[in-house]
């Protein structure tokens, strides 16, 4: 697989493309995000083809060739890991993530973002003091030779989150950011971030908060999203929110409203904001007057042209393609990273 790779939010603040790490591929379907999983099909072809990386289609195959990848990279980079998978899946096991987790303290120069949606097995491994251990028996018995560096390691089994980490989750409607969000905020990491891709609703951050601290029974009313790094329950906060819309042949529309509504939840509080992509629908009243119409209201109902009920909230949007969507929101692009 290539290492460098288009991501818009895996690049550097200068333009320079960052580069994808899959140790593992392969996943299972497990929120609505899923249903259009471009990793899935773009596997899946190739199943049964004898020879190809692929020859396995979307099974969960661990790469324990590709482990020392970002050990022989010179130049510091940022990196997505499993762009082709989800590093929390069950199949996947402890002492295989533990290597993982081992590169990444050994080489401090490049910068990780890993994604989840399972969230909940990143918060019970990544918050166990074992697990940290786990890292550190690994990483000397499969790293041995590299240049050791074992300061991080020895840090987090101190309760330091590891440096160069980037942890999100994903977040595609208010359902699952009352259910990820409050896990993210349980977990230690450097930077936390939620991919509000393909958003398929509208989410209030401050409500997935407020759901968290009634269910632990602190009575949070205040957003957790805080650039400075906490809120007040002595939480860590979100430091980076991206959001996008749906891309490839069976894409889902995306409310221009959903995308607003999360900058402006941002902009209130200070946290960087990064539009990627409107993805396959544009919305006509941006100039758009070609492509199929696909009509959507702000409860992500959708029509095609002529059976739509009218209502005062339902627009019009045209399937226009990825590129000719383009990523302006407003007239303007929203490129902000966290500040590390
Ligand atoms: S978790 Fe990610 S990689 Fe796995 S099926 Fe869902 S979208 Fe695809």
């Amino acid at each position: 697989m290539a290492e460098n790779t288009s991501i818009e939010w895996t690049r550097s603040e200068d333009g320079t493309p960052g580069s994808t790490w899959n140790p593992v591929t392969g996943c299972t379907k497990i929120s609505d995000g899923c249903t259009n999983c471009y990793a899935e099909t773009f596997a899946e072809r190739w199943r049964g083809t004898a020879g190809h990386h692929f020859e396995n289609g979307f099974d969960i195959t661990l790469r324990p060739d590709r482990l020392r990848l970002p050990m022989t990279w010179r130049t510091p980079r940022r990196v997505f890991l499993n762009s082709m998978s989800d590093l929390f899946h069950t199949d996947i096991p402890d002492h295989y993530i533990a290597q993982v987790f081992a590169v990444m303290a050994l080489t401090p120069q490049h910068t990780y973002q890993v994604l989840t949606k399972r969230h909940g097995r990143m918060k019970s491994l990544l918050s166990r003091p074992a697990f940290w251990h786990l890292v550190a028996e690994q990483g000397r018995e499969h790293f041995t030779g590299c240049q050791e560096d074992w300061l991080a390691v020895g840090a987090m089994l101190g309760g330091q989150p590891l440096p160069n980490l980037w942890l999100g989750v994903s977040v595609e409607d208010q359902t699952w950011a009352d259910i990820r969000i409050p896990a993210l905020l349980e977990t230690p990491a450097a930077v936390r971030f939620l991919s509000c891709e393909p958003l398929l609703g509208p989410v209030d951050l401050k409500q997935a908060v407020i759901t968290m601290g009634s269910e632990r029974g602190h009575g949070l009313t205040t957003s957790f999203v805080h650039a400075s790094g906490c809120c007040e329950r002595g939480l860590h906060g979100i430091d980076w929110v991206i959001a996008g819309g749906e891309s490839g042949p069976r894409a889902r529309p995306m409310h221009p409203q959903w995308a607003r509504h999360l900058r402006d939840q941002c902009e209130m509080a200070g946290v960087p904001f990064f539009f990627k992509q409107w993805g396959q629908h544009a919305p006509e009243d941006h100039g758009h007057d070609r492509g199929r119409v696909a009509l959507i209201d702000a409860q992500g109902r959708t029509w095609t042209e002529g059976e739509a009920p009218a209502q005062q909230d339902t627009l019009r949007m045209r399937r226009v393609g990825k590129t000719q969507a383009g990523r302006l929101l407003d007239g303007r692009h929203h490129d902000a990273f966290p500040a590390r």
